[in-house]
């Protein structure tokens, strides 16, 4: 196969494989103003308790530190957007484990080029020290929007972006330079917490932040802002009028279960760990652990003065 063929070849695997699009960079180290923007963010400890993003970033500013040999980094993005919404739960969690779907195909693809071409890759999928949204974008996927979506044009933001870091040279997209932001700013008007702002985004104050990765005691009357979402927040993804190019996802295992989509706000209240443990076991949800949801649905409950 020619190089050109080879890289025709993995794209429309990546699109058999159920990626609504897929990209491809070539592996470099990231720009100094890339590296200065993200060091100053962490500087400024906007990102919290989440320590691991202070880490590794020999690899995560160049790829080639992850991946030995690594010449191109094949990015694909797999929709999301749910048919129907479970009540509580931001729409990218309600079906499977994201994390192990993405990882899994982007084996299968990789095991496709390797029936035609021998190579050696490694996927990834929000696991790792990379730079998921950049290479997105150098890819020629889509732009970091201003509520920090990769957003594709004419698909929306509710996408898995994975990558598969490669040992062979392939035709390389052009990079996504143009935002179509624009004037907007429905998702800072939106974001009920300001952890969108013009100034940036400051995790700290991040609804998805606090009631998923911050596992100390809530601020006080947060729950008034979390309003019934208990784990995650989709403010600012609702918000956003490119979304309204979203559609139900086809894959099948990021679809809520039936048992989810069927709970009520009792059930909700009085979850015991061992439903828990039914209900999200292969759940993204479980990164956040039993007590912990149970601490968020207790803190919009108490702050409201009702039920969820
Ligand atoms: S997820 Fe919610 S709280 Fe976080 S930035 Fe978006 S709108 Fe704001
Ligand atoms: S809501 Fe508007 S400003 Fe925010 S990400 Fe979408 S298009 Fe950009």
């Amino acid at each position: 196969m020619t190089k050109k063929e080879l890289t025709e070849y993995i794209k429309s695997e990546a699109l058999r494989l159920g990626f609504t699009v897929c990209g491809i960079a070539k592996a470099e180290a990231v720009p100094g103003d890339v590296i200065a923007g993200y060091d100053s963010w962490i500087e400024a400890g906007k990102h919290g308790t989440m320590h691991y993003l202070q880490r590794n970033c020999d690899k995560r500013f160049d790829p080639m530190r992850l991946v030995e040999g690594c010449k191109s980094i094949i990015v694909a993005a797999m929709n999301y957007a749910p048919e129907k919404e479970v009540n509580g739960i931001a729409w990218y969690a309600t079906g499977s484990d994201y994390h192990k779907v993405i990882k899994d195909r982007l084996y299968l693809l990789l095991q496709s080029i390797n029936s035609v071409q021998k190579a050696i890759g490694r996927p990834f999928c929000d696991s790792a020290p990379v730079l998921e949204r950049y290479w997105a974008m150098r890819a020629g996927l889509g732009w970091i929007a201003r509520n920090r979506q990769l957003t594709i044009k004419g698909k929306g933001s509710c996408f898995f972006i994975g990558e598969l870091l490669i040992d062979i040279e392939l035709d390389y997209d052009r990079p996504t330079e143009k935002s179509y932001c624009g004037e907007c700013r429905k998702c800072i008007d939106r974001c009920p917490t300001r952890a969108l702002s013009e100034e940036g985004f400051d995790a700290r104050k991040c609804l998805s932040y606090l009631t998923i990765e911050y596992r100390g005691e809530l601020p006080e009357n947060i729950g008034e802002k979390m309003k019934k979402t208990f784990y995650g927040c989709d403010c600012c993804i609702k918000a956003c009028p490119h979304n309204r190019f979203s559609e139900p996802t086809r894959i099948a295992e990021f679809k809520a279960k039936e048992e989810l989509l069927s709970m009520k706000t009792a059930d909700w209240e009085e979850l015991t760990k061992e439903r828990y443990d039914t209900l999200f076991a292969d759940s993204a949800v479980e990164r956040c652990g039993y007590e912990q949801l149970m601490r968020n649905i207790k803190a919009i409950k108490s702050d409201n003065g009702k039920s969820l």
